[in-house]
C-alpha cells in the first residue's frame, strides 16, 4: 500500500479487519485508519519482564512465569479449576471459574506456565483469577518490547485485534505524512511544552517503557497532553468560526418599545433588580442589531431570569416577530405558558402552548395558528422543533435551561421559520454556574451576560442533613409548617432513571404521607402524569390548594411557587450536587426563612458526604459547581451526559483543567504567528461533526 495514502484507507483494508469487525469500529467513530490512530489507550500494562513470584504486590497487573505443582478442581457452589504455580522464589494461585476440558487436560503438574493477570489476596494467600496464560517452556514467551497499550473497546473488538491493526498503521506515522503535518507552530509547542504530533501518536501507541513508566495512566502524558490541547484549540476555532459565522447573518431589528417595557414593568408588582435591568438593556439593545443575538444568561436558580426573557419576548412582539420559547420539561413549559399568559394577556397578545402531549384537533388547530401568525409566543418542549412545526415569522428564540439540550437541537430550531434570509436572534438561559474555564470553553460562540444578583429580601436556604429514622421528627415539622399557612415540598428520588419507578415510588410515598398527616392537603406530580393534569395541580399548588406536593424530580428545573419554602429531599444521597442545588433552588422565593432537609440512609459513602456536607455549607452556585467538577469530573457538570455535546475524543475537562486555560493564549500565539494552521487544524479534529458546531 501506498506509504502516504495509507491512513486515508478505510479500516478494512488492514489485515484482520474485515467486513463485521469494520462495522463495530464504524459504531464508535472509526471509520479510517487515520481514525484508528486517533483512538488512543486509557493505559498500559507492563509486560516487558518477568516478576519473582517472591515478590508480588496486591493490587499489580503482571507478567509472571512458574510451573504448576499442585492443581486440582475445587466443588463449592459451582466448580473450579485451581492450580498452584512455583518459581523458586513463591507460590501463586490461579483460579478458573470457567474452563473447559482441554484446560483441564493442559493444566496439570509439571507444565511450565507464563502468566499476566491482576494479583489479588484470596482465601490462601495471592493469586490471579482468569490470568491469560500460555503452557510454553520458554518462560519469556509474553515478554513485549514495549508496554502494552490497553484500549477503550466496543463490543466484538479485543485488545489484541487493535493493536495487531496499529502494528500495520504505526511505521506510516511520520510528520511527513501529509494528514499528521505538524499544524502547532514551534513556538507554541516551546511555550506549552508540547511534542509533535507524529512522534505522540507513536510514543502512545507504542510507547517505550521508559518514557511511559512514569505513569501507567495515558491522559497525563506530555504526549497525550499534546493530542488534547490540539483538540481543544480545533474545539475553540470551530466555536469562534461559528460565531463569526452565525454573526455574519442578518436578524430582524426589533423597534424601540421603551413605552410598552414602562408599562410593562409597572404591571410587575416587584422592581427589576439592577442586574436583571442590565442584562434586559444588553438584550435589547443586541436585537436593535441586525446581525443576529446569540446571548446566553447565566445565573443562579431563582436570580430572576424568566423576567428577563419576557423582557425580550416583548422586543419581538412589539416589532411584529413570533417568539419561540423552549423549556426542557413539560411541567417547566406549562409553568413558562401559565406566566406569560398571564403578563401578555392584558395586552392582547397571544400566548400558545405546544408539546407531544397535545394532539389531534388541538395540535392541528395549534400548528395552524403557529403557521398563520396567530400565536405570537409560543411555547413548549423540544416538541416546537418538530419538522411539523411551521413558524410564520420567528424572530426571537429563546431556550431555557439550555444545558439540557443538545447543540444539534439548538440547530435545528434556529433554522426554522426563517423570514426570508433573516436568522432569529437567540437567548439561552442556564441555572447551571459552570466554572468559568468550562464556560470559555463551551460558550465561546456566545455572548454571556450574567445575573450576579438575587431579587432583594431573599434568604438564604437553610439546609439540613438528616438520617432516614429521623421521618418522624420530620413530619412533625410538615404539620407545624402547613399549619402556619406555609407549603412544602417533597422530593421521591430514585437511582433508576426509569420513569416508572419513580412514579411507583412518589405514589407510595403519597399513600404513606396521606395517613401521617390528616388533613392536610397533599398533591402529587410526577411525570407520567397527563398534561392537563400536571398543570391542574401546580395551578392548585400556586393557589394554595395543596398544602404538600410529593414529587419525583421533574420539579428539579424551574418551578417556582414563592410560598412553599420548605423542601424535603428524600434520598438525597444518590443526587449530584448540581441536582441538589437545582432542587433545592425551588424553596427560598419567598421573603420567609426557607428550609431544604436532607434526608439519607446511613451509611453515607464519603463522596456522598462531602455533597451533604458543601450544600449545608453554601448557596453559591459557582462554588457548588467548582466543587462538583471536583467532585464528578467535567462531563456530568456539563450536562454532556444527557445531550452527547462537546464529545471530546481525546481532552479529557477534568484532567485537563490546565491545558483549558492555556486555550485562549495558545490561539492567540497561533493568530499571530501562524493564522493559516486554524483551518487545518479544526478539520484534522471536526471533519466529522462539522455540522454540530455551525450553531
Ligand atoms: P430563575 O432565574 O431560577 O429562572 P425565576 O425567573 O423563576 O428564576 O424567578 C424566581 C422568582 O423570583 C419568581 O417568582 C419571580 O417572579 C421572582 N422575581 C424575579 N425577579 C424579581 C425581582 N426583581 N424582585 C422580586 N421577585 C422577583
Ligand atoms: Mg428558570
Amino acid at each position: 500500500m501506498d506509504a502516504v495514502d495509507i491512513l486515508k484507507q478505510p479500516v478494512e483494508s488492514l489485515v484482520g479487519i474485515g467486513v463485521q469487525i469494520a462495522k463495530r469500529l464504524n459504531k464508535i467513530g472509526i471509520f479510517s485508519c487515520h481514525d484508528l490512530l486517533f483512538h488512543l489507550p486509557v493505559r498500559y500494562e507492563d509486560r516487558t519482564r518477568l516478576h519473582a513470584l517472591g515478590a508480588l504486590e496486591e493490587g499489580l497487573s503482571v507478567l509472571v512465569g512458574g510451573s504448576i505443582i499442585v492443581t486440582d478442581i475445587i466443588v463449592r457452589r459451582r466448580s473450579m479449576l485451581v492450580c498452584r504455580i512455583s518459581d523458586g522464589t513463591g507460590f501463586l494461585t490461579l483460579r478458573f471459574f470457567h474452563f473447559s476440558a482441554q484446560q483441564q487436560q493442559q493444566l496439570i503438574i509439571g507444565k511450565q506456565l507464563s502468566c499476566f493477570g491482576e494479583v489479588r489476596m484470596g482465601f490462601d494467600g495471592l493469586e490471579m483469577v482468569h490470568p491469560e496464560y500460555r503452557v510454553a517452556r520458554d518462560p519469556t514467551i509474553l515478554i513485549e518490547p514495549c508496554l502494552t497499550p490497553i484500549y477503550p473497546l466496543t463490543e466484538g473488538v479485543s485488545q489484541s485485534l487493535l493493536r495487531k491493526a496499529l502494528k500495520q498503521i504505526l511505521p506510516f506515522c511520520e510528520g511527513s505524512n501529509l494528514l499528521l503535518q505538524e499544524w502547532l507552530p514551534v513556538v507554541v509547542r516551546k511555550n506549552f511544552m508540547l511534542p509533535t504530533l507524529a512522534a505522540s501518536l507513536k510514543t502512545l501507541h507504542a510507547p517505550n517503557p521508559a518514557v511511559a513508566s512514569v505513569s501507567m495512566r495515558t491522559r497525563v502524558l506530555p504526549e497525550f497532553r499534546r493530542l488534547a490541547a490540539e483538540e481543544l484549540l480545533a474545539h475553540h476555532f470551530a466555536r469562534i468560526q461559528a460565531r463569526n459565522k452565525a454573526r455574519l447573518a442578518t436578524a430582524p431589528v426589533f423597534s424601540d418599545h421603551t413605552e410598552m417595557s414602562m408599562a410593562f414593568t409597572q404591571a410587575l408588582g416587584f422592581s427589576l433588580t439592577s442586574a436583571q435591568q442590565r442584562v434586559i438593556k444588553e438584550i435589547t439593545d443586541d436585537c436593535m442589531n441586525e446581525s443576529p443575538m446569540m446571548r446566553l444568561i447565566q445565573g443562579d436558580v431563582g436570580c430572576g431570569k424568566t423576567i428577563v426573557s419576557a423582557f425580550a419576548a416583548l422586543g419581538a412582539v412589539s416589532s411584529g416577530y413570533q417568539v419561540g420559547i423552549m423549556a426542557p420539561t413539560e411541567l417547566l413549559a406549562e409553568q413558562h405558558f401559565s406566566n406569560f399568559k398571564q403578563w401578555f394577556e392584558p395586552y392582547d397578545i397571544q400566548v400558545d402552548f405546544l408539546s407531544g402531549k397535545i394532539k389531534g384537533q388541538r395540535r392541528i388547530a395549534n400548528l395552524t395558528a403557529i403557521k398563520g401568525g396567530d400565536s405570537q409566543i409560543i411555547i413548549g418542549t423540544h416538541a416546537l422543533f418538530q419538522t411539523s412545526v411551521e413558524f410564520n415569522r420567528l424572530g426571537l428564540v429563546i431556550i431555557d435551561e439550555q444545558h439540557r439540550f443538545g447543540v444539534n437541537q439548538r440547530l435545528v430550531l434556529k433554522n426554522k421559520g426563517q423570514v426570508g434570509d433573516l436568522k432569529p436572534h437567540q437567548l439561552m438561559m442556564s441555572a447551571t454556574p459552570i466554572p468559568r474555564t468550562l464556560a470559555m470553553l463551551r460558550y465561546s460562540d456566545l455572548d454571556i451576560s450574567v445575573i450576579d444578583e438575587l431579587p432583594p429580601g431573599r434568604k438564604a436556604v437553610i439546609t439540613r442533613a438528616l438520617p432516614a429514622q429521623k421521618r418522624a421528627q420530620i413530619i412533625a415539622r410538615i404539620m407545624d409548617w402547613v399549619s402556619h399557612r406555609k407549603q412544602a415540598y417533597w422530593v421521591c428520588t430514585l437511582i433508576e432513571e426509569s420513569d416508572i419507578l419513580q412514579c411507583e415510588a412518589a405514589e407510595k410515598t403519597l399513600a404513606t404521607l396521606i395517613t401521617l398527616l390528616p388533613g392536610i392537603k397533599i398533591g402529587l406530580v410526577h411525570g407520567r402524569l397527563k398534561t392537563a393534569d400536571k398543570m391542574q395541580i401546580m395551578a392548585d399548588f400556586k393557589q394554595h390548594k395543596i398544602d404538600l406536593l410529593v414529587a419525583t424530580t421533574v420539579i428539579e428545573v424551574g418551578v417556582d411557587v414563592p410560598n412553599a419554602g420548605l423542601m424535603v429531599i428524600e434520598n438525597s444521597e444518590r443526587l449530584g450536587l448540581s441536582q441538589l442545588h437545582q432542587l433545592r433552588g425551588r424553596v427560598g422565593r419567598g421573603k420567609d426563612e426557607s428550609f431544604c432537609l436532607l434526608m439519607y440512609q446511613s451509611p453515607l459513602s464519603r463522596v456522598a458526604r462531602e455533597r451533604l456536607t458543601i450544600l449545608r455549607e453554601t448557596n453559591d452556585g459557582f462554588l457548588l459547581a467548582e466543587k462538583d467538577l471536583e467532585l464528578r469530573g467535567a462531563g456530568d457538570v456539563l450536562g454532556t451526559r444527557q445531550t452527547g455535546e462537546m464529545a471530546f475524543k481525546v481532552a479529557d475537562l477534568s484532567l485537563h483543567q490546565d491545558l483549558i486555560d492555556q486555550v485562549p493564549a495558545m490561539a492567540e500565539m497561533i493568530n499571530k504567528e501562524a493564522p493559516e494552521v486554524i483551518q487545518p487544524i479544526i478539520d484534522r479534529w471536526f471533519s466529522a461533526l462539522v455540522h454540530y458546531v455551525e450553531v
